[in-house]
């Protein structure tokens, strides 16, 4: 203790020094402590139910997807009645589109915890790495070197009284390093566990894409289904002129709906006249191409063979074949008089653009907009899908001016 010959002063100074040495790590010290309790506490109860419902979640996904045999033994009964069964079979295509919608909203959501989930892993793994090099320095500041330090300390006490303070000191500086081995334990337990719940939410995530994948086979399947019985039903009608005529009253039972849609156009435009208002006005601008992409025109507007029935007849619209879901478009700027279904035209949408030019989009799977939209050219209003008198996903398109049907390619810059 009397080494150098420096006596009581050189081993205040190494008290001094430890003192200072302590008084640096013992407040980032405490503060890991304390964030430390936060994560054995309530952090990790929180991963726990984390995990636990992914995994629930994902043993939930299964019974929500469509039972199509169950579906088509229903549809069974229908198919005396074509009209009943169409609309049937798409009231279950909705439903499934609902589903594929709600599967694809949890995968986004899924798909953001689990970069949430990554990003706290690679912190915890950040902390972990910092904590286990912090504890390396102190432990062998306190273990090795510290250790003679502490001796010279407990040696050099002067009095009893003295001696107990240094001993204080001693078991605060122990104490102190428990805790910085518990806050490490605790991040290793809490990267464990951040593990974890990185597993079971990826599973969920690969459940939830098969799910899906599931479903649209269902869809498509009952798609098909539908285009047979249509195609069986006009096949087993007796004569083709019954055919025409079934043709004929199916265009009808369009055109009745959109003239109706037409005259409450009308009426509206004369009411903002009396109120001197202003009218929507087309200003001859060109229409946007009206969806996203296509395959290929499967039945053009103007007269044609009939596809199925094989007489001609006049097509008042341009067919556009698109996998299901491509996006629709507003031809031109307008207001939405119609976002409904029928029977015949399945999900469709119309659209007044002023001046008595309106546009239609048949058959869609999903629609974006409601009535009394204000929509701008080229803005997205639904998807493509095969509701109503369809026997494929396809988008019809067409164009009236002044009550008429118009080629939509005049309109359009192909
Ligand atoms: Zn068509």
């Amino acid at each position: 203790m009397m080494e150098n010959g420096k006596g009581p002063l050189g081993r205040v100074r190494k008290y001094i020094c430890l003192l200072l040495c302590a008084a640096l790590l013992l407040p980032p010290l405490r503060a890991d402590a304390s964030k430390m309790t936060d994560i054995t506490s309530e952090s990790i109860q929180a991963i726990e139910s984390q995990i636990s419902s992914a995994q629930e979640e994902r043993n939930a996904l299964q019974g929500t997807l469509t039972d199509l045999q169950q579906i088509l033994r229903q549809l069974e009964k229908e198919k005396s009645d074509l009209d009943s069964y169409v609309a049937r079979l798409d009231q279950e295509l909705n439903q499934m589109e609902q589903t594929i919608q709600e599967l694809e909203g949890k995968i986004r959501t899924k798909e953001a915890e689990i970069d949430d989930t990554q990003h706290r892993l690679e912190d915890a793994r950040i902390e972990e790495e910092r904590q286990y090099e912090s504890m390396k320095t102190s432990i062998s500041l306190i273990y090795e070197r510290g250790l003679v330090y502490m001796l010279d300390i407990v040696m050099g006490a002067d009095s009893f009284a003295d001696l107990l303070n240094r001993v204080e000191y001693v078991n605060a500086l122990v104490e102190y390093s428990k805790r910085m081995l518990d806050g490490f334990i605790a991040t290793r337990r809490i990267i464990e566990l951040y593990e974890e719940a990185l597993e079971a939410e990826k599973n969920y995530l690969d459940e939830a894409r098969s799910a899906v994948e599931e479903e649209k086979e269902s869809l498509e399947a009952l798609i098909e289904e539908k285009a047979r019985e249509i195609q069986a039903y006009q096949e087993n009608i007796s004569t083709q002129a019954q055919a025409v005529a079934e043709y004929k009253a199916d265009i009808a039972a369009r055109n009745e709906i959109i003239a109706a849609l037409e005259a409450a156009a009308e009426a509206e435009r004369r009411r903002i006249l009396e109120q001197n208002g202003k009218l929507r006005t087309y200003d001859g601008g060109t229409f946007a191409f009206p969806m996203e992409s296509y395959v290929r025109v499967s039945d053009d507007y103007g007269p044609r063979i009939h596809p199925t029935l094989h007489v001609e007849q006049f097509h008042n619209g341009v067919d556009l074949t698109a996998p299901r879901g491509t996006a629709i478009y507003a031809a031109y700027d307008g207001v939405v008089i119609a976002a409904a279904y029928s029977q015949s035209m399945g999900n469709y949408v119309m659209i007044d653009h002023g001046d008595n030019l309106f546009t239609i989009y048949m058959h869609a799977s999903a629609l974006y907009v409601s009535e009394g939209d204000v929509v701008s050219k080229g803005q997205k209003i639904a998807a493509v899908g095969a509701t109503g008198r369809a026997t494929g996903n396809h988008l019809h398109f067409s164009v009236r001016k002044n009550g008429e049907y118009v080629n939509p390619w005049d309109y359009i810059v192909k």
